[in-house]
């Protein structure tokens, strides 16, 4: 038998090796990207055509290659970063391990340009899948030029594989913005088939922030600095009341590298326990200066994971960081959470106090023997979070409430008053009393039905806007003196990917340029007066929804809208609007739960509070 070993050839070995550096084009972006920064530009541009997938070109005014080096930083193993071993414990650069030119050049087709300062002449250069095409001198301004074409064009599966362009684009946006976050000193520039997206001058870190998510975040921001022989600390963390559900704004940094590590992350979280709910996550933005030799980066081929020598040492000073930056800004524990309301005063100042009563149904015997026609009704206070529909729905008829679909497209708040229906009739002698701007109590025939009042208008709007979005109609909407808003580029990515949905639901706004959109119409009686925040807010919720929820975009843009147009707690009702209410939720087809799967309705049954009156 014949030896059967043999050696690779490199352009083999260079696509295995592309396949953990280079997996998507967000990730041909930062290797680019910290390739520009290792040459010390103070400008650079990304270029981005079809989500990454046809071009991602990097121009920057970095220090440039010779004729050779350009030729050479195609081969696998080939940097100038670092020479012997024990640099690996010295490094101060972002790239070291010399394989993302030579993984891109094996799944692309790249074309540099490459010019260093004095040289008369750039260099230019073609390959294709690791292939040398093309090479000569050429004229170029100083720095260098990459563009990378038709990433994975020979190997089909991995170009199948990639996700719908919003997703890519999204990608490419984040891994644009941990590194714009951490250079404030560059200047950076991106494009968007031939739009520009984001314009970022030179700034301190805090502009810079500001300038890539929004003026809003000026007070958010609270700066951390701490100074240790050990560790460096630096950057900003966002006040508490802006701890958000979903994932978004947690940007941790060692020696100018983005780094994701849990254990750190639970060090800053927990600095924020009890001042934040526990199902949220606190924004930050934490740049970490630490001896290279403490670290060791060369774990992992994307360099995003990182060990530390002395990792209990950094939690603990990264903890009591955050802890005293909270601290010293005096910021105190804050509950004003949307899910969670704060507990209202139901009487406005304005309005007359009425003595409490009870309306108690004179004809009620509470001798006789009711209970055997309401056996059925006990399951559904014994059994939390299974209501049976069936029963619930026999109780709409008692409440006299139509079931007809044009109830369902009726404004909340328009009171139902002027019809005469029989039906109609019947309910506006229900007896409906609030509590706490929170519930709705409304006797039924087995007990007394409690409705939770934001859930239920949720599930309501949550349907109107399914079949809205379904039908293609346009929900009516009320003009307002148009708002400008400039959003952050990932949010502006998201609400781009939504704007025609939105439109549907009555929300009207287009791209007003650099990531900005400006509003024109919003669905009536918001409950959130700035629309700013509303906008905000209602593409936070479509994030969580379809990454968390894994929903689809309809339904999340659906749910989306309707948690954030619902009716809030605390706010009063009158007699007609919960009449409506609950008429209308009642001709919902899934009128107990809300979209997120919460309970809605509740019954407390004639049994459960006879058993209350026991001695
Ligand atoms: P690494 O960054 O790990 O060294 P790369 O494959 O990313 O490996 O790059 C190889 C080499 O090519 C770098 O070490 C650097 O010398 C050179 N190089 C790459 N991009 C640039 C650039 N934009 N400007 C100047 N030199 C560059
Ligand atoms: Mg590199």
């Amino acid at each position: 038998m014949p030896d059967i070993i043999k050696l690779l050839p490199d352009s083999v070995a260079n696509q295995i090796a592309a396949g953990e550096v280079i997996q998507r084009p967000a990730s041909a972006v930062k290797e680019l990207l910290e390739n520009a920064i290792d040459a010390h530009a103070d400008d650079i541009r990304l270029i981005i055509k079809d989500a990454g997938k046809t071009l991602i070109q990097v121009v920057d005014n970095g220090c440039g290659m010779s004729e050779t080096d350009a030729r050479m930083c195609f081969e696998r193993h080939a940097t100038s970063k670092i020479k012997t071993a024990n640099d690996l414990f010295h490094i101060r650069s972002l790239g070291f391990r010399g394989e993302a030119l030579a993984s891109i050049a094996a799944v692309s087709q790249v074309e540099l340009k490459t010019k260093r300062d004095g040289d008369s002449l750039a260099t230019s250069i073609i390959i294709e899948g690791s292939e040398l095409k093309e090479q000569g001198p050429a004229s170029a301004p100083e720095g260098t030029s990459i563009s990378v074409k038709n990433l994975f064009f020979n190997v089909p599966a991995r170009r199948k594989f990639l996700k719908s362009d919003t997703v890519e684009t999204r990608n490419i946006i984040e891994e644009f913005t941990k590194i714009a976050i951490v250079t404030p000193r560059i200047a950076f520039s991106l494009f968007f088939n031939n739009k520009q997206l984001l314009n970022l001058p030179k700034a301190n870190a805090r502009q810079r922030i500001i300038n890539i998510f929004g003026n809003a975040y000026n007070q958010r921001l609270v700066p951390v600095e701490q100074k240790s022989d050990m560790l460096g600390i630096s950057g900003f963390i966002c006040k508490p009341e802006f701890a958000r559900k979903t994932r978004g704004e947690q940007y941790l940094y060692v020696n100018g590298r983005f780094i994701r590590h849990a254990y750190l992350h639970h060090a800053i979280e927990s600095a924020f326990h009890e001042l934040i709910p526990s199902d949220a996550v606190p924004g930050y933005f934490l740049y970490l200066e630490i001896d290279p030799k403490d670290i060791d980066v060369n774990i992992h081929p994307t360099k995003t994971e990182v060990n530390f020598l002395n990792s209990q040492a950094v939690y603990a000073l990264l903890r009591n960081a955050v802890k005293q930056s909270l601290g010293r800004f005096n910021i105190t524990p804050t509950l004003d959470f949307d899910d969670k309301p704060i507990d209202i005063p139901y009487f406005p100042k304005s309005k007359e106090i009425n003595i409490p009563g009870i309306r108690i149904n004179p004809g009620y015997n509470p001798f006789s023997d009711s209970s055997e026609k309401n056996t059925g009704d006990e399951s559904l206070a014994n059994r939390p979070g299974s209501i049976e529909w069936e029963q619930i729905m026999h109780h709409t008829e008692e409440l006299g409430i139509t079931q007809s679909g044009d109830e369902a497209t009726k404004p909340f708040l328009q009171p139902s008053g002027e019809e005469t229906s029989g039906q109609e009739k019947n309910f506006e002698s229900q007896n409906f009393i609030q509590f706490r701007g929170r519930y709705i109590f409304t006797p039924v025939k087995s007990g007394m039905m409690v409705i939770d009042q934001h859930l239920a208008h949720k599930r309501i709007l949550f349907e109107k806007y399914m079949e809205l979005l379904g039908s293609g109609r346009q929900s009516s909407q009320q003009e307002l003196f148009p708002v400008v808003i400039p959003l952050s580029p990932q949010n502006f990515m998201t609400f781009e990917e939504i704007r025609e949905d939105l439109l549907h639901l009555g929300l009207t706004a287009e791209d007003f340029g650099n990531h900005t959109v400006i509003v024109k119409g919003t669905p009536d009686n918001l409950p959130e007066p700035d629309v700013r925040t509303y906008i905000e807010n209602v593409i936070e919720q479509y994030k969580q929804f379809t990454v968390d929820l894994k929903t689809d975009k309809r339904t999340g843009v659906a749910m989306a809208m309707a948690s954030k147009t619902a009716t809030r707690y605390g706010k009063v009702l009158k007699k007609e609007e919960m009449q409506s209410l609950v008429s209308r939720l009642f001709a919902c087809n899934v009128p107990g739960t809300s979209p997120s799967g919460r309970r809605i309705i509740s019954i407390f049954t004639e049994e459960e509070l006879t058993q209350r009156f026991k001695a």
